[in-house]
């Protein structure tokens, strides 16, 4: 039996069909059917999610900025969003080294930084009241359905997507379970995947969208959730970080440490993509930083309950792609909205759905329709949203160029005293996976081993992850060329996915008498997308598995 023949496959017609259940999807969803539900139309609306359901594939800090929530749902509060906990107080601390903090003055902290007005919240459990909101809106909410792949029509233009074939084996047969995905078509496709969402990643390229911008940068972001000692705990209280672990290897980056409610603190590092060393394991540098006493002292005699990591998208406006294509659009991280220097992407990412929509249903609702939403991206360009990217823009590339340190004095420069007016842009022109240096040129990192009461191994991790995929189905971790690992990144780099992989999915087997060879334990994958971005040559290709596997988070 044939896999691929569409006409095996089981048709849905939407108005629009929207791939990723996070912000900037539920965001677009809930706006589009509050336009109908005012216009007295109706409107066929399906949200597909890979995870089990709504939530289990989000990681966030999560500090929220409320204000484009609160232009979806003015009446959140009476709604019951889970935003409970608003940040009372806040310390960034420069950790000089591994026993030493500085708290630095407010002063010097831009003042777009500061959150006051914000809130401490678990974005999954945010996810899952929007999902609520949309439902009672008349939206289709699939979880469990991850989009594989898209569909064109005979323009090129997208036209919806085709969900994932269920019980195909690892040989890719079908199996005793097999059921062909669905097509389900729309006049709009809109891709809400978050962080480098393999449709995204297709139609930017496709339709080259990137064309003349700066690379995207990413970030890989780790996090785990405590549950504190109800004396050290501090509701209300945010701590970031910057300096050690990361600065020994002149990484950029940083932590956090954020006191939400029910006695739990989420703490976390990120670990900025264009790393050199290809001896860094992201992984250890955020064991060893909760080491730090500043760090410590609050988990110390607690219990870590959760763990989870997920790449974030850093390059701002000028990484930013063309933010249509014929049939649809890109919202929230697919497109790269995050505001890189509050570390901030959910405001944006629902504002950038909000935008969305308002296109969206005003195409609708025309009697013929463009195939290319462009009035998106014409409103993108006039909005708030523009504006707030394009204040920070020189930040992060100043950060890359310059250091922490130093590219943090010239963030403070650029926005405390000349608010982001610069005359020019600052660009950083080379791509994260093109930094690596050669392993030879670079000296080693020795991490001392867990103590199994503040660090821990990354299986232990991801079991608290909860992770779980079918294990007999086609390895969602495609290599285009077998050889490579072994063949050049072995020899070059001493094959940095064993390092930068959070989840122990690569490791390079050395068996008695024989080759070594990259073996490649799919089954642990949180997708958090890393080694898509950071392979040096571009060989991994991440593909979504069968709907409903990875992580599963409760209240990441
Ligand atoms: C460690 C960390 C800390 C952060 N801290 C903050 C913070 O404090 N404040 C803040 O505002 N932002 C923060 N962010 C950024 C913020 O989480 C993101 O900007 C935001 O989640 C982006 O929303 P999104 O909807 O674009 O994507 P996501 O939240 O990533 O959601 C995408 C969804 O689409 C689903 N999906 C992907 N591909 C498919 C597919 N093919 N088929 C079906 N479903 C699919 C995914 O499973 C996921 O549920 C942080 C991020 C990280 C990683
Ligand atoms: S295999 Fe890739 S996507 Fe999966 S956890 Fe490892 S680095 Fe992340």
């Amino acid at each position: 039996m044939s896999i691929d023949q569409p006409t095996e496959r089981e048709t849905m017609e939407f108005d629009v069909v929207i791939v990723g259940g996070g912000p900037s999807g539920l965001a677009t969803a809930c706006k589009l059917a509050q336009l109908a539900q005012q216009a007295g139309t109706e409107l066929n609306i399906c949200v597909l999610e890979k995870g089990s359901e709504i939530g289990a594939h989000i990681v966030s800090g999560a500090i929220l900025e409320p204000d484009s929530l609160a232009s979806l749902f003015p009446d959140w509060q009476t709604l019951g969003a889970p935003l409970s906990n608003p940040v009372l107080s806040e310390e960034v601390l420069y950790l000089h080294n591994q026993n030493r903090a500085i708290r630095i003055p407010g002063l010097f902290i831009p003042g777009g930084l500061h959150n006051k007005g914000n809130y401490i919240i678990s974005l999954a459990n945010l996810c899952r009241w929007l999902a609520e909101q949309a439902e009672a809106l008349g939206v289709n909410i699939l979880a469990g359905f991850a989009a594989s792949s898209l569909i064109y029509d005979a323009n090129n233009a997208v036209c919806g997507v085709l969900t994932g074939d269920m019980g195909v084996n690892s040989d890719g047969q079908p199996g005793n379970n097999y059921t062909p995905g669905y097509q389900l078509r729309a006049p709009y496709t809109v891709l809400a995947e978050g962080c480098r969402g393999h449709l995204g990643k297709e139609v930017i390229s496709k339709f080259a969208l990137d064309k003349d911008k700066t690379p995207q940068h990413y970030g890989l972001g780790l996090k785990e959730i405590w549950e504190v000692d109800p004396a050290l705990h501090k509701p209300g209280h945010i701590m970031h970080t910057m300096g050690w672990p990361l600065d020994e290897s002149g990484t950029t980056g940083g932590g956090f440490l954020y006191h939400m409610d029910k006695n739990q603190v989420s703490v976390g590092l990120i670990v900025d993509l264009n790393y050199e060393t290809p001896w860094l394991s992201p992984y250890e540098e955020f064991q060893r930083m909760k080491l730090h006493p500043r760090i410590s002292a609050t988990l110390k005699g607690g219990k870590r309950i959760s763990y989870g990591a997920r790449a974030l998208v850093k390059g701002g406006l000028q990484s930013l792609p063309d933010l249509t294509f014929p049939g649809g659009l890109l919202v929230g991280d697919n497109a790269g909205f995050l505001n890189f220097l509050k570390l901030k992407g959910t405001h944006t990412a629902i504002s950038s759905g909000i935008l969305a929509a308002d296109t969206l249903f005003a195409l609708l609702g025309c009697e013929t329709r463009a195939p290319r939403p462009l009035a998106y991206q014409r409103a993108f360009e006039r909005s708030a949203l523009y504006s707030e990217l394009f204040k920070i823009r020189n930040c992060g590339p100043a950060i890359h160029k310059l250091g922490m340190l130093a590219g943090s004095a010239f963030t403070w420069l650029d926005q405390t005293v000349f608010a982001g007016r610069l005359p020019f842009t600052l660009r950083d022109r080379v791509p994260d996976h093109a930094a690596l240096r050669q392993a030879d040129h670079c000296p080693k990192i020795d991490y001392p081993k867990p103590d199994n009461k503040l660090s821990f191994d990354r299986l232990s991790s991801v079991f608290l992850s909860g992770t779980f995929h079918e294990e007999n189905q086609p390895c969602h971790l495609q290599l285009r060329d077998e050889d490579t690992p072994i063949q050049f990144n072995l020899p070059q780099y001493d094959e940095p996915a064993q390092r930068y992989c959070p989840a122990a999915v690569y490791e390079i087997v050395r068996d008695e008498n024989q080759p070594a060879r990259l073996q490649i334990n799919a089954q642990n994958c949180v997708h958090c997308k890393t080694c898509d971005i950071k392979d040096p040559t571009q060989n991994i290709r991440w593909v979504t598995p069968e709907g409903g596997g990875g992580p599963n988070y409760p209240n990441m």
